[in-house]
């Protein structure tokens, strides 16, 4: 069971700001910006790359939740990021896919 499972099942607890049948979103842990949610699938897809076009469905509603969470945020004006990674070059700590939703401040580009 992944750690994202986890927090899914209640086994572990969870600043949870969204849930619906098919994905969950909460507030990241060790947060990189003044809002920073994560927004998971509850199919433990690995990550994005392992995805496969029977998850097409699936990432569009993941995408969607990704508006509304950041709209809920207040972040609809002021901008925000939305970011995935993938191995160790994209620097993933977790494996199991998620939506990074970043925002409340201005974020630098390029990514360190
Ligand atoms: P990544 O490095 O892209 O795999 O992102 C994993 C994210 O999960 C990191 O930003 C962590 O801070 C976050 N994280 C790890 N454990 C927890 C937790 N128990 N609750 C919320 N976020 C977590």
């Amino acid at each position: 069971m992944t750690l994202f499972e986890k927090i899914i099942a209640r086994q572990i607890p969870a600043d949870i700001v969204h849930e619906d049948d098919h994905c969950i979103a909460f507030r990241d842990i060790s947060p990189q910006a003044p809002v920073h949610i994560l927004v998971v699938p509850k199919k433990p897809i690995p990550r994005i790359g392992e995805a496969g076009p029977e998850d097409q469905v699936l990432l569009g509603h993941l995408m969607i939740a990704v508006g509304k969470v950041a709209k809920n945020e207040g972040l609809s004006e002021s901008g925000f990021r939305v970011v995935m990674n993938h191995g160790l070059h994209g620097g993933e700590t977790v494996p199991h896919l998620h939506i990074h939703v970043l925002g409340g401040r201005s974020l630098e580009w390029p990514p360190g």
